[in-house]
């Protein structure tokens, strides 16, 4: 089959019978919801670009199962040059969409189950490599959107899964027949999952002897039976319900997605399991899926960030401030930062190596340091932003009284005349623009979109205490001692 097109996309998710809630109530036609479709039309954007010749090189991919063009988001990468042309076009997407646009999770779930599977056969010869390779042909074919659900709820963090209060606390096997397994549990805060036709399940940590039951990856279709998501809400995200709003939403066309996902006794069939009670392996899963998706960072929050730093400097374009020193000074600090995300991206991608199932892997310190950085940087790039934009950015009044009739002023002066008048900024530039420019500033540092700038630039992918236990167990102090006894002349 032919890659899909964005609008085939979007028709493929109305065929499927995904079962959403949002506040409180079951949401039947959510691909058209307003709080939705943004992240619709984000996830949508993957296959647009894939059709633009122009981005031809870096969206579109041969598939090394099948030799057919495929969309990269779906690709086992092959080599260093696939894993950086993989964080190119996370950049690419951040750029053209300044949201979180979801696909990736499916693509390092591909990377890790695939590698893991391989592994798991070779030592207990169970057949799940065949099942994913199956299974992930199929997926390539139909040009699908898959999630990879990993974070569970997770309980009492202070106890392993087997012994929580709740043993749903962690996705579980409940029943084992003799054509599949039925599993109850949940996933918290999945990016993109209602906006995907499958999904992969992976364990969240490493598991002992007694977690068997919990060490568990499957594939499921994302309407199977017993299977529903809970909507995760946004800051401000009520803004999009409102009439005459799209300016006070900030990014009225894309953002992102998250949500709780329930597996209420659902039925996996055998050809579908990728790990069942080879607990050892779970935690070899964890860390790659968490190595790759640590890379992914340096190019999706790199895009996003080309896009804030742009919007500070129109902001201060149309106040008349951009020749001036220090504002300049800060769009090369915020360059800096994001750039130096960059360079973390493209480093572990360079320094990645083969594994033994012939996908390729990123190198694992260097993409948890990337992931560390991504923690703070983000952050100080906004400071940055907000400092540049100024305060309008969160005190601007709404839309609707810049287009307000109503009359005020002693001349008869409407409530939008009063705003156009008093919010306009340098010459040339119209109040609207300005509008535009803030609103977007605020829907990025503190608003809808801020979840993926932000908390997500902080949580996602792991907190920053998951990538320093990382970086101690690959950071070889035991060899930098040696260096430096060697040359201080210290013997044992
Ligand atoms: Fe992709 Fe970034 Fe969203 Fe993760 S946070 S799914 S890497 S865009
Ligand atoms: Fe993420």
């Amino acid at each position: 089959m032919a890659l899909m097109t964005a609008q085939e996309y979007i028709e493929s998710l109305r065929k499927l019978n995904t079962r959403v809630y949002m506040f409180g109530e079951k949401i039947e036609n959510w691909v058209d919801h307003p709080m939705i479709r943004p992240s619709i039309n984000c996830v949508a954007m993957t296959y647009a670009l894939a059709q633009d010749p122009q981005y031809a090189d870096l969206m579109t991919v041969k598939s090394s199962l099948t030799g057919h063009t495929i969309n990269r988001f779906t690709h086992l990468h092959q080599s260093t040059e696939d894993l950086m042309n993989k964080v190119k076009m996370q950049r690419l997407l951040g750029q053209k969409t300044a949201s979180c646009f979801q696909r990736c999770v499916g693509m390092d779930a591909f990377n890790a189950v695939f590698s893991t599977t391989f592994e798991i056969d070779e030592k207990y010869g169970t057949h799940y490599h065949e099942n994913f390779k199956k299974f992930l042909t199929m997926v390539q074919d139909n040009d699908l959107t898959v999630d990879g659900a990993m974070t569970d709820p997770k309980g009492d963090r202070s106890k392993a899964p087997s012994q929580q209060a709740d043993p749903d606390m962690y996705v579980h096997v409940v029943e084992r027949r003799p054509d599949g397994i039925v599993v109850c549990g949940a996933k918290c805060h999945q990016t993109g999952s209602i906006n995907s036709h499958w999904h992969i399940f992976m364990p969240t940590i490493s598991m002992g002897e007694a977690d068997k039951d919990w060490a568990v990856s499957f594939a499921c279709p994302t309407d199977a039976e017993g299977m529903y998501m809970i909507y995760g809400r946004q800051s401000c995200d009520t803004r999009k319900l409102e009439e005459d709003a799209s300016i006070d939403v900030g990014n009225a066309k894309f953002g992102g997605q998250e949500a709780l996902v329930v597996l209420d006794h659902v039925f996996i069939p055998n050809e579908y399991i990728f790990l069942n009670g080879e607990y050892e392996f779970a935690g070899m899963i964890v860390e790659r899926f968490a190595g790759y998706h640590r890379q992914s960072y340096g190019g999706c929050k790199v895009g996003v960030g080309d896009v804030v730093i742009g919007a500070a400097a129109l902001a201060a374009e149309y106040n008349g401030v951009e020749k001036a020193s220090a504002v300049k000074d800060k769009l090369i600090e915020m360059t800096h930062l994001n750039e130096t995300l960059f360079c973390c991206g493209i480093a572990c991608s360079a320094q990645g190596f083969k594994t033994k199932a012939g996908n390729y892997q990123i190198d694992l310190l260097l993409a948890n340091v990337c992931k560390q950085n991504v923690t703070r940087f983000p952050y100080e790039i906004v400071r940055l932003a907000e400092d540049i934009a100024g305060g309008l950015m969160v005190t601007m009044p709404s839309q609707k009284d810049f287009n307000s009739d109503t009359v005020v002023g002693r001349n008869g002066e409407t409530i939008g005349q009063i705003c156009n008048k008093f919010f306009a900024a340098r010459e040339g530039v119209s109040t609207e623009d300005r509008q535009r420019v803030m609103r977007f500033l605020e829907n990025m540092c503190l608003g809808a979109a801020a979840v993926g700038y932000r908390t997500e630039s902080m949580h996602g992918a792991g907190s920053p205490q998951a990538q320093r236990i990382m970086i101690a167990r690959q950071g070889n102090i035991q060899g930098k001692k040696q260096f430096a006894k060697d040359i201080a002349g210290i013997k044992d």
